[in-house]
Formats: C-alpha cells, sequence, structure tokens
C-alpha cells in the first residue's frame, strides 16, 4: 500500500475542503471498503479523511420525512422502529447485506458509495475500463456470470452491489451532499451513472461533495413494500438478483407502485414501463407478467448471465404475490 495523509474531519465543510484540495483525496468513514481496496491496489488515495466522527448518526421522522445520517451504522438503521413499521423494504434490504460485524460498522453513506464486485475491477492484473479508462474490459467475453443486462455499454458491464441503494430507489430516496458549492439533494436513482464511454465516472458527485444523509418520504407504498434478495449462498453474499418494490392499493388496485431491481444493471435499475403496467389496475397473475416482460425489453445478457432475463422476471412475480397476493 502506498503511503498516505491521515486527517480527522472536525465537520463536514472541512472534510469537503481537505477532499477538493487533492486529486487523488478519499473519505473514509466506517472504512470496510476503502481499506479492503486501498490494500489490494484499486485505490491509491494520497489522503485519507476520516468522517466517521462527524455528528451525522442520527435516524429520525421529520415533516414528513424519514432523515437518516450518512455516519448511521447499517444495523442501527435496520433495526430503527420507524424504518422497520414505515420503511420495511429498507430494513430488509440492509438485513440481507454483509454479515452481521459489517453491518455493525458500515455507513449508510459508504455503503451507498462502495464499488462494483466485479473480479476484473478489483484485480489490477486485469485490464479494466473502470479502473484503467481506455485499457478495455474482459467481462464482455468473460466471466459476466454476474454482470448487466440492462444499461450496460460495449465499455462496462459491471453492476451496483448496493442492497440499500436498490431499496432507497424504490422509495424515492434523496441523497443529500455538501460540497465547496454548497449544499444540494440528488434523487437516489440518479447518484449512480450509467457506464457509457466512461465508465470511470461513478456517481454524480463532484469533487469534494460529501453525502451527509438520506430524505425518504414517508407514503401509503412505502409502508406496503419489500425486498427480496437471491444469491448464490444465504448470508454474506452480494445479489444475483434482487428486486425492491412498493406498492399502495384500493381494494385490489394498485394505486401507487415503484419497482427497483438489483444484479441486473450498472445502477439500481428502475423500470417506468413496468410500473406502468400495474399502476390502475388489480394484481393479476396477467398484469404482473407483463410487468416482467416490459422490464426486460431491450436487455442484453451475455454468455454466462442468459438466466437472469427469467429469474429477474420471477423474482418480480414473487414480491408481488407477497405483498397483494392475499388481495
Ligand atoms: Fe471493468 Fe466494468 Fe469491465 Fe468489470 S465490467 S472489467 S468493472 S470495465
Amino acid at each position: 500500500m502506498k503511503p498516505f495523509d491521515y486527517v480527522r474531519a472536525s465537520g463536514p465543510s472541512e472534510a469537503a475542503g481537505l477532499v477538493a484540495s487533492r486529486d487523488a483525496a478519499a473519505f473514509i468513514a466506517g472504512g470496510t471498503e476503502l481499506t479492503n481496496l486501498m490494500k489490494d491496489g484499486v485505490l491509491a488515495p494520497d489522503l485519507v479523511v476520516d468522517v466517521g466522527g462527524l455528528p451525522l448518526s442520527g435516524v429520525e421522522l421529520r415533516g414528513g420525512r424519514l432523515h437518516i445520517g450518512a455516519t448511521a451504522r447499517m444495523q442501527t438503521v435496520a433495526d430503527h422502529p420507524v424504518v422497520r413499521e414505515r420503511f420495511p423494504v429498507v430494513s430488509q434490504a440492509l438485513l440481507a447485506s454483509a454479515s452481521p460485524q459489517v453491518r455493525n460498522r458500515a455507513t449508510i453513506g459508504g455503503n451507498l458509495m462502495q464499488r462494483t464486485r466485479c473480479g476484473y475491477y478489483r484485480d489490477t492484473g486485469s485490464p479494466c475500463n473502470r479502473r484503467m479508462p481506455g485499457s478495455g474490459c474482459p467481462a464482455i467475453d468473460g466471466q459476466n456470470r454476474r454482470h448487466a443486462i440492462l444499461g450496460g455499454s460495449s465499455h462496462c458491464i459491471a453492476v451496483h452491489p448496493s442492497d440499500l441503494a436498490v431499496a432507497l430507489t424504490a422509495v424515492d430516496a434523496l441523497v443529500l451532499t455538501l460540497g465547496p458549492a454548497g449544499r444540494r439533494s440528488i434523487a437516489l436513482a440518479d447518484l449512480h451513472l450509467l457506464p457509457g464511454s466512461t465508465p470511470h465516472r461513478e456517481t454524480a458527485l463532484r469533487r469534494g461533495e460529501i453525502i451527509t444523509g438520506v430524505e425518504v418520504p414517508v407514503s401509503p407504498a412505502a409502508r406496503t413494500s419489500r425486498y427480496l434478495k437471491l444469491r448464490d449462498r444465504a448470508s454474506f453474499e452480494f445479489a444475483v438478483v434482487s428486486v425492491a418494490a412498493a406498492l399502495a392499493f384500493r381494494g385490489r388496485v394498485v394505486t401507487d407502485v415503484r419497482l427497483a431491481f438489483g444484479g441486473v444493471a450498472p445502477r439500481p435499475w428502475r423500470s417506468a414501463a413496468a410500473e406502468d403496467a400495474l399502476r390502475g389496475r388489480p394484481l393479476t397473475g396477467a398484469a404482473v407478467a407483463a410487468a416482467g416482460r416490459h422490464l426486460v425489453r431491450g436487455a442484453e445478457p451475455r454468455e454466462h448471465n442468459r438466466f437472469k432475463v427469467d429469474l429477474v422476471q420471477r423474482a418480480l412475480a414473487d414480491v408481488l404475490d407477497a405483498l397483494g397476493g392475499d388481495r
């Protein structure tokens, strides 16, 4: 590991200024992600700014919105009674993530900012457009079982690994930030960028911009929400495919629906066409099947991940059945 400077920030503004002041600076909070990437030589910041001790760890309901501080621990948020009751999809996604040890250490902001688990990205002996722009993407014709079927490009087909990001996308969360140019909020659905021809540009955050928290509007759909994660083993494993769904009903008719999918795209994947196929209709088998077809229209599976086209539709049907099957 290359030598680096370390500073414990006294406040978010100072942290943002410090990271903006260098070309290769990085924030650290729980340390469950950055330290691994540094040890493996994937990232080599010359300055690490510790924001783990900043007073940004609150979780509270205020003005019809749930506010989650960026340094709140994953387990704390998963166990919070308001999150469990009003945003079950968020609690379920957190509990399906990582190990209890990691959940007790890792933060909400860090979870959203984690890097892809693509093996080529994490192997510094391999080319990778995301890590080394212009070097190529060996996953396209190589090991691509875990890679994207939607939203990828000829430059990168990596998927984003965060369960939490998928759940928060389904409840229309906003990411709150502070940077050298001031405060702003970004829809979580817009936080992670599609790779296009610049896969090394991973998020919409600007230089020095720090996530200070997440805001989620209270809604009937969020209260009737669910997360399903399909993975190769039962714990401490990333999603092969996941579905977050939030629905509201009047009788049997779906009045509000938000769907987000993990394991299939470079960012949490929202499908307006799939949602439109369900909204305003009873939750029948035909409507669910139509939503699934709309979801995978335009999918570009690769040699080893064709099974995801069918699997994500089955996962969607399972989640919808669990949410509305008894109506
Ligand atoms: Fe790199 Fe993306 Fe290709 Fe993986 S899929 S090797 S992250 S460019």
